[in-house]
């Protein structure tokens, strides 16, 4: 199918800023989708709120828009009743972090089989820039005019620690990978976390000295590397991207079913 088979034009124009990492995020998750051979059908969307949330408007599937931060609930509650469907939940770093943080680390402990995608970009851009658990120590937003004193979760980290048996980090410059990534996430049967580093450049990229989107996806080429590269032995500071975790472990639906199994058999 097109790109455009997935799209709700009626939606159209979007409402995200010139610039912004959401739409070429969007474009990932056709294309990624699209290759997994998953039908329209079979795949229902969930998204809480914030600008990353409209996804869930713009793309053709089953969808639900939800509250702040509860996504990974409703989608927990949509997997459970119709397992046989493909659960994929994009949230922004507030949305996932913040707001919904208990509802991911306990949805990775789970290992249900749904897709977490994170679209970091450091702030929480729909309701004004205020800074989110992402944003950094020292770097400026609507809420901390003179620097952010709060340190960032690390999201690989936390969702290795929390249990997910599949967690990547990729960014909206490394479009390429970002689809495989995607599609790898969305096959593997499990609680998958995809960190994509995406820009905000009005909210974060204006505070933070970036002067245009496009600088903010350069720092992304220079600022990141593959995993174990020997860039990265001599550059400890860069961050890594790619697949940190794909291992087969118990699946929640798949023990859950054993259960009420087991519940028949005594009765
Ligand atoms: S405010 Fe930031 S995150 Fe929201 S649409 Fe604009 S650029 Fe994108």
């Amino acid at each position: 199918m097109a790109v455009k088979d997935y799209i709700r034009e009626r939606f159209f124009p979007h409402i995200w800023c010139p610039g912004c990492g959401h739409g070429t995020i969007m474009n990932c998750m056709i294309r990624a989708i699209e290759s997994t051979g998953i039908k329209k059908n079979d795949i229902v969307l969930v998204s809480g709120i914030g600008c990353s949330s409209r996804i869930c408007g713009y793309l053709d599937f089953h969808t639900l828009h939800t509250l702040h931060g509860r996504a990974l609930a409703f989608a927990t509650g949509v997997k459970l009743s119709r397992p046989e469907l493909t659960l994929i939940v994009p949230m922004g770093d507030g949305d996932a972090l913040a707001i919904g943080g208990n509802h991911l680390i306990h949805a990775a402990r789970r290992n249900i089989d749904i897709t977490a995608i994170i679209m970091n970009n450091s702030v929480y851009g729909m309701t004004g820039g205020q800074y989110s658990p992402t944003t950094g120590y020292g770097n400026f937003s609507a809420t901390a005019p003179y620097g952010n004193i709060d340190q960032s979760f690390d999201i690989v980290k936390l969702a290795l620690g929390a249990g997910a048996s599949f967690v990547a980090r990729t960014t909206t410059y490394h479009v390429t990978s970002t689809i495989e990534i995607l599609e790898k996430a969305i096959a593997h049967k499990g609680f998958s976390v995809v960190e994509i580093i995406s820009q905000c450049p009005v909210y974060f990229g204006r505070k933070n000295e970036f002067a245009s989107a496009v600088n903010m996806l350069k720092y992304y080429r220079t600022h990141t590397t593959p995993i174990g590269s020997k860039m990265k032995k001599k550059y400890p500071e860069l961050i890594e991207r790619g697949i940190f975790i794909q291992e087969e472990r118990p699946e929640y639906c798949s023990e859950y079913d054993k259960i009420i199994e087991k519940a028949h058999k005594e009765r």
